[in-house]
């Protein structure tokens, strides 16, 4: 198999092509087990004929030529020859067209009867490495781009998955009495995935099309396309004991530190100080005795104690030095906060080189730079660039590709998200979102994760590592740039297709993490997570003081996967005890204007009898907010979920800060309600799914 691939490729290197004929494609394809129509090559009318016959008309006839890449656009393919003197006219008139480019022949090959076209391809990503295509054939990819994509190598479930994500599911799942093989289709899937992960010098690769029968498939048409091999990813390096340093450092230096309010460096200091860290704080600064009360050093080297992590905040053209003296001075995780680098263009990056270099020769590892500081509430370390007020310990971590997310933005959101861990990255010279996803993953006290990302450093990796994670913690990703964006020169059909923003998107379904649309969704989400159980069954109990919004929350519930719970006999008996006699026992419940929090608090305390209720959706007025907080806590739970929703709650924020406070996460919408509750049921399923998967035999 080796011999016969490394004598095509070397040909196709010899002769200076990056590209591969349809039949050295179905060759090589051959060789793996893979059917297809084979390509005899005929070199003449007469040879073309002989090779007919001992196939068996029909046969099919395609020009051969390593410059020619679509052959049916200019007229290479003629199908359904029925005679002889079919082929020979055939190949005379594939000849004529063809006359003036180079002509390595025609290929003769067997009519595969029609069956139903799919479309399998392989691009690679400069991020993720090889990614597969998958989807139906001719106007269902080329009009209605119905396709799917999945980073390689492909297990059973990403196969199936693909195939249930496409539209054209109901076609292959059999419609009208016609049915296709699909057992043969997903073996054809996983030899390809595998076919590629053995082979890296395959760049991109078209099968289009395949013909699927209801008993296997036949590959029609394939082109391979030779690719510089895209550079493997760097070995991982072990960062648990320099994220320790990190997250929970008994010492700090900052160089850097500032006595002057306004400046960065004084914000970075007066936050550590004013979160009162509970180690010991060394500011470094040339011209100052003291800086804010605390004895300074001109150098990191006078000081004598060890020191576990050290901030810089510098000039971008003094940063180096600084890092420098750092790993002298043995300390091993370093956070550069200074900003000035790669974002800036070549000579940026040329520096943070260089400090790579430095830190590998030391074995010390940095976050940044340009990142805005780390934040764990629970050792009461906050070292942002921004003023950070009082922070509430919590279980969300949040790992963040800009700044604003540990300055600015957690201004705001503190008030009803309670971080753990909130890391910004900045620009992951060395440190990347993986090396501290991994981390937040084992950290006890996370228990949701979110990310900020503008991209992907690690790759497969990434993915390797959520995938872990999500089975344990729910992981929720905004990445931004969703437009197409450094995308490498293409030359397959699948490539064209392969936009960065399917690539990401298949990556993070691979990985099992929820994609959230904007902020809002994420922090949404989040805020679910963080404070109430997953629910443990699908059936809802709607309350609202209004018909129409709990109308529309019942319809959200059914695209959740979700339901409205049946009430039984006794849970009616019990409602109809408390309820004035104009409101009806049903779910929604509509308790009109006149709802109250004591006859709301007996409703969900009659609820939590029911077996059919897992969790409540209550849809409140803004004006009356506060009054049911306070009854609100008097409930039991037993571990089923409550999620507001607060129509015009951004008018009633100290109302909605405390309800958010109390435990209770607040919505605008019924339908952000719902789908917040309906992510963590789907999240439940998952968790089960896989625990009962894991009890199976194997
Ligand atoms: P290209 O994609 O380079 O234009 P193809 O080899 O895919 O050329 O041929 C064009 C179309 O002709 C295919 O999409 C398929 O519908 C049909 N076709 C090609 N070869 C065969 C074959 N051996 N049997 C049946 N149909 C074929
Ligand atoms: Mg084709």
């Amino acid at each position: 198999m080796y011999k016969q691939w490394n004598d095509i490729i070397n040909r196709a290197g010899n002769e200076g092509r990056s590209y591969l004929m349809e039949h050295e494609c179905k060759e090589l394809l051959a060789g793996e087990g893979i059917s297809t129509t084979s390509a005899a090559v005929a070199r003449s009318p007469a040879e073309a004929v002989e090779i007919s016959e001992k196939i068996g008309y029909p046969v099919a006839l395609k020009v051969l030529s390593p410059e020619v890449i679509h052959k049916s656009d200019q007229g290479g393919v003629k199908l359904d020859l029925k005679d002889a003197s079919g082929v020979e006219n055939a190949f005379n008139e594939i000849a004529g067209i063809f006359s003036h480019k180079k002509m390595i022949g025609v290929s003769v090959q067997e009519m595969a009867p029609p069956g139903l076209e799919v479309i399998i391809g392989v691009s690679r990503d400069p991020a993720f490495g090889p990614v597969l295509m998958f989807g139906l054939g001719g106007v269902f990819v080329e009009v209605l781009k119905d396709i799917t994509f999945r980073i390689l190598p492909l297990t059973e479930t990403d196969i199936e998955e693909m195939l249930g994500e496409i539209q054209g599911y109901k076609l292959l799942k059999g419609y009208r009495g016609t049915t296709v093989d699909l057992d043969a289709l997903k073996n054809l899937l996983k030899k390809v995935s595998n076919l590629v992960m053995e082979q890296p010098a395959i760049g991109e690769l078209d099968l289009n099309p395949v013909f699927l029968y209801p008993r296997g498939n036949i590959v029609v048409d394939a082109r391979i396309f030779l690719g510089e091999e895209i550079s493997s990813l760097p070995a991982r390096v072990e960062s648990k004991a320099a994220l320790n340093k990190l997250f929970y450092p008994e010492s700090i230096a900052v160089i850097g530190a500032s006595d002057k309010p306004g400046k960065l460096g004084w914000n970075i200091f007066h936050n550590l100080l004013y979160h009162r860290f509970s180690g010991k704080l060394y500011p470094v600064n040339i011209g100052a005795e003291t800086v804010q009360g605390v004895p300074a050093y001109p150098k990191i080297a006078d000081i004598e104690d060890p020191l576990d992590a050290a901030i810089i905040m510098v000039p971008a053209a003094y940063t180096l030095q600084a890092f420098e003296e750092c790993c002298r001075k043995g300390i091993k995780m370093v956070i550069i906060e200074s900003a000035g680098f790669a974002e800036t263009g070549e000579d940026g990056k040329a520096v943070e080189k260089e400090l790579r270099k430095l830190a590998e020769s030391y074995g010390c590892r940095f976050v940044g730079p340009n990142c805005s500081g780390i934040i764990n509430t629970h050792h009461r370390v906050v070292q942002s660039i921004g003023i950070v007020e009082d922070l509430r310990q919590g279980n969300i971590g949040l790992i963040a590709q800009a700044g604003v997310y540990a300055a600015g933005m957690l201004w705001g959101i503190r008030h009803t998200m309670d971080f753990a861990i909130v890391a910004t990255i900045g620009n992951k010279a060395d440190i990347n979102e993986t090396d501290i996803l991994e981390y937040l993953g084992e950290d006890e006290n996370v228990e949701v994760i979110c990310m900020y990302l503008e991209d992907v450093k690690s790759g497969r990796q990434f993915i390797d590592i959520a995938r872990k994670i999500t089975a344990r913690k729910p992981v929720i990703v905004l990445k931004s740039g969703r437009t197409e964006a450094g995308k490498i020169a293409v030359s397959s059909h699948t490539a064209s297709l392969a936009g960065n923003d399917q690539v990401y998107d298949a990556a993070f379904r691979q990985a099992g993490i929820m994609r959230a649309r904007n902020n809002d969704h994420m922090f949404g989400l989040a805020r679910a997570f963080s404070k109430q159980p997953i629910p443990p069954g699908d059936g809802v109990l709607v309350i609202s003081y209004t018909g129409s919004l709990g109308v529309a929350a019942a319809d959200a519930l059914s695209l959740g996967g979700m339901r409205l719970a049946e009430l039984d006999e006794e849970t009616r008996k019990h409602l109809r005890e408390i309820l004035p006699p104009y409101v009806g026992c049903n779910n929604p419940a509509d308790y009109t204007f006149d709802m109250n929090a004591d006859q709301v608090r007996r409703t969900i305390e009659i609820g939590l009898g029911s077996r059919e209720i897992s969790s409540f959706i209550v849809i409140l007025q803004a004006e009356t907010m506060d009054t049911y907080i306070k009854e609100f806590k008097k409930i039991d739970f037993k571990g089923r979920p409550m999620l507001c929703c607060i129509p015009c709650k951004e008018f009633a924020m100290s109302e909605v800060i405390d309800m958010e406070q109390a435990g209770f996460p607040v919505y605008s919408t019924p339908e952000d309600a719902v789908e917040a509750l309906a992510a963590m049921y789907n999240f439940g399923l998952k968790i089960k799914k896989q625990v009962g998967d894991d009890e199976k035999p194997h």
